[in-house]
């Protein structure tokens, strides 16, 4: 009988393919990876400690799966990711039921920390933690089991950017690139699997190869996964302001694979805001370079994220903030109330925002951000775009999918019908009707470049 290992993922596209990792070699090491979780011996939890909201997550989801102790098979209560890098000691005394602590530096040694327990039926609760320095594990099988048309693709890992506010370098460390041929060879093994949408992730994807080929290599890189056959878009997420250049917006602008669409974290527009910070890039440096890349490319999709209630923010900086993405009509923007992390240099700063405040500065902004998305979906309205079938709703009547202005998991979807069947991973032009929301509602016209 194999052993059963289930795995709850918590947090970003970089921790889903971490589980995906973990997955992968522990099904080379002879275990069984389950979805049923009462039936596992051994359950992981691979959680974020990002931000307070991700960490009371992470904890919920501990106790509820401690629960299979006594309901189910469970033996093993295993805690990875982020919130055990940073809490190892601290979830290991107040948590009784978890037995293991893997550090983000250790998904290597999963497989073997396993079986030397079930093996010895020693099941004395520990901590394996090492200094998170290598990519190797990246290299590693990864278990891809979904039939979604598209896959993140983890470029690089750690993060050299330091911002105030955030703990993923302490966590995760510093910042390693993988080499352009594993990160290809990783790419073919995903087109073999069916996969059409290749979506770059890291810390900073614009940073990529600075560390090992002594200059960014982004446009390399690209250039290279063009070349696999089967790839038919490439998606860029996490691109620091400061980090894009004429070179990256030239091969958005003339890569066909390449989708004009650009994640930028921009997090906030006041200098003395963005100073304190510790982000790179001035008001004046990023709304230049947003001017740029929209007269480059004039059918680019912007996203952004922003933090409101950073400490010393004041209603003069908010103001600057919110007319900032009055001006700018970001396609998509995600926000946040600032999250006061210990060990962040921002914790000690002084004139920290009350939460009342900071949520209510939030609130306008996604409520002018719901102004910016009407404006945007009426003017798609009757126009046809490239679609690729994700999968059916729930409804069983419409195809849900997306053209090139939406990333999976973030963004609002297309919802179609088709005069002919479809299969997940066919593009298809589709004609957008009216919007339902956020959401936009559509008509496939006749059979895409991939029917017959
Ligand atoms: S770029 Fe800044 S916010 Fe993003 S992971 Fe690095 S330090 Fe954190």
């Amino acid at each position: 009988m194999k052993r059963k290992v289930g795995i709850i993922t918590l947090g970003c596209p970089k921790n889903l393919v971490d589980s995906e990792i973990m997955a992968g070699i522990l099904e080379d090491a002879g275990f069984e990876v389950t979805t049923i979780l009462r039936s596992a011996e051994t359950i992981i939890i691979n959680t974020c400690a990002f931000i307070g909201d991700a960490k009371e997550e992470a904890i919920m989801s501990i106790l509820e799966a401690a629960r299979y102790k006594t309901e189910g098979s469970l033996k093993i209560l295993m805690v990875a990711g982020c919130l055990a890098e940073r809490y190892k000691e601290e979830i290991f005394k107040e948590i009784p039921e978890v037995d293991v602590v893997v550090g983000t530096g250790s998904i290597g040694q999963i497989p073997e920390i396993l079986s030397k327990r079930l093996d010895s039926n020693d099941l004395r609760r520990e901590i394996c933690t090492q200094t998170p320095n290598s990519v190797d594990y990246l290299e590693s099988t990864r278990n891809v089991a979904d039939n979604k048309p598209y896959s993140y693709l983890k470029i690089a890992e750690g993060c050299d950017n330091r911002c105030t506010y955030c703990i993923i370098p302490s966590l995760r460390g510093g910042y390693r690139s993988r080499t352009i041929e594993n990160i290809t060879r990783e790419a073919r093994i995903l087109v073999k699997k069916g996969k059409k949408e290749i979506i770059l992730v890291a810390q900073d994807v614009t940073r990529y190869g600075t560390d090992i080929y002594g200059e960014k290599s982004l446009v390399s890189l690209i250039r290279e996964l063009g070349k696999t056959e089967g790839i038919e878009r490439i998606r860029l997420l996490y691109c620091y302001p400061e980090l894009i250049d004429d070179n990256l917006i030239t091969e958005m602008k003339n890569n066909i694979k390449l989708v004009k669409y650009m994640d930028i974290p921009i997090q906030h527009i006041s200098d003395r805001i963005l100073k304190a910070m510790g982000r790179r890039g001035n008001k004046e440096y990023i709304n230049n370079l947003l001017i740029k890349i929209r007269r480059e490319i004039p059918e680019v999709v912007l996203r952004t994220s922003l933090i409101t209630g950073f400490p010393g923010e004041t209603e003069e900086d908010f103001k600057e903030l919110y007319e900032f993405v009055k001006e700018c009509r970001f396609e998509h923007l995600g926000v946040f109330a600032y999250s006061k992390e210990e060990d962040t240099p921002a914790y000690k700063m002084k004139g920290h925002v009350p939460q009342k405040i900071k949520e209510a500065r939030r609130n306008k902004l996604m409520a002018l951000q719901k102004d910016n998305v009407k404006k945007h979906n009426s003017t798609r309205i009757g126009r046809i775009y490239d679609t690729i079938v994700d999968g059916v709703a729930e409804d069983g009547i419409f195809y849900v999918g997306r053209t090139y202005a939406e990333t999976p998991d973030i963004d609002p979807i297309v919802y179609f019908t088709s005069p002919e069947p479809l299969e997940i991973g066919m593009i298809v032009p589709v004609k957008i009707l009216c919007p339902d929301g956020y959401d936009l509602v559509g008509e496939a016209q006749g059979i895409g470049r991939n029917g017959e």
